[in-house]
């Protein structure tokens, strides 16, 4: 019997609109309270499915987005309340433009040369962002505590994880002990379409829930984890059907 309700693989998906979702983040702020929001795609949900220490890292953020439109249609398709996509670069680029209020953020995430161009593209294109500090996504587990230390130093508010699945997952999970940033988003490529080096698809192909192949068509190489993506649904869809 499926359950009419806002979970899919038996995570609470946040389904209200990005205004909400501000309100959330800016009284995390305020109170100075924890916030790990993440950012699930389908490929997300499969590999939960092989990995159970990632699916309990997902069940224990505050926030879940479902961020990718296979997601929304198979809960469409199952009559849940999972209907309308939010993904991490766009509450991104409303908390960079927000007339409201300005944030104080650390980006970490991407390769130097993304990130260095992402950084000083935000100056003009994300005005509500002072970028408190910046470190890229390719460090050793050794430095890491070191990485920890300078995000927290840096005052951020908020703190934008682009280190790709599952390594931004467990980056945060696995300091929120050491991490005294409140808000904590997973990002993905987020600093990549920043920069520019990533162009999102047009709002066309978006609304036709076409921007996978676009993203194939910039990075040709993701194709051995697109083909997955069918195998992942099916899963998923037993999954509801059988829970
Ligand atoms: N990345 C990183 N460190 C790593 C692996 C990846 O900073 O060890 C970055 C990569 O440079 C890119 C982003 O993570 O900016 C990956 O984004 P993508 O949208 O591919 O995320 P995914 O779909 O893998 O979550």
């Amino acid at each position: 019997m499926i359950k009419r309700d806002n979970t899919l693989r038996g995570l609470s998906f946040f389904v209200q609109d990005y205004n909400v979702l501000i309100e959330k983040i800016n009284e995390a702020i305020d109170k100075k309270k924890s916030c790990f929001i993440a950012t699930p795609t389908t490929e997300i949900i499969g590999v939960s499915f092989k990995d159970n220490d990632y699916l309990n890292i997902l069940a224990k953020a505050d926030i879940l987005l479902p961020d990718s439109v296979t997601l929304v249609q198979i809960g469409i398709l199952l009559g849940k309340k999972i209907i309308h996509r939010l993904t991490g670069v766009d509450i991104v680029f409303k908390l960079g433009k927000s007339e409201n209020r300005r944030y104080k953020v650390f980006f970490i995430g991407a390769k130097e040369e993304v990130l260095h161009k992402a950084v000083k593209i935000s100056a003009e294109l994300l005005p509500a962002f002072e970028i408190v500090g910046s470190h890229n996504g390719y460090f050793f587990k050794t430095e890491e505590d070191k990485v920890i230390e300078d995000i927290n130093n840096s005052g951020a508010e908020v703190l934008l994880v682009g280190l790709g699945f599952p390594k931004q997952e467990h980056f945060i999970f696995d300091n929120l002990d050491k991490l005294t940033v409140p808000v904590k988003i997973t990002v993905g490529g987020s600093f990549d379409v920043i920069s520019g080096t990533l162009k999102r698809a047009p709002d066309w192909m978006q609304n036709l829930g076409l921007e996978w192949l676009y993203r194939l068509i910039q990075e040709p190489s993701r194709w051995h984890r697109m083909i997955l993506i069918p195998w992942y649904l099916l899963q998923l869809f037993f999954y509801e059907i059988t829970h």
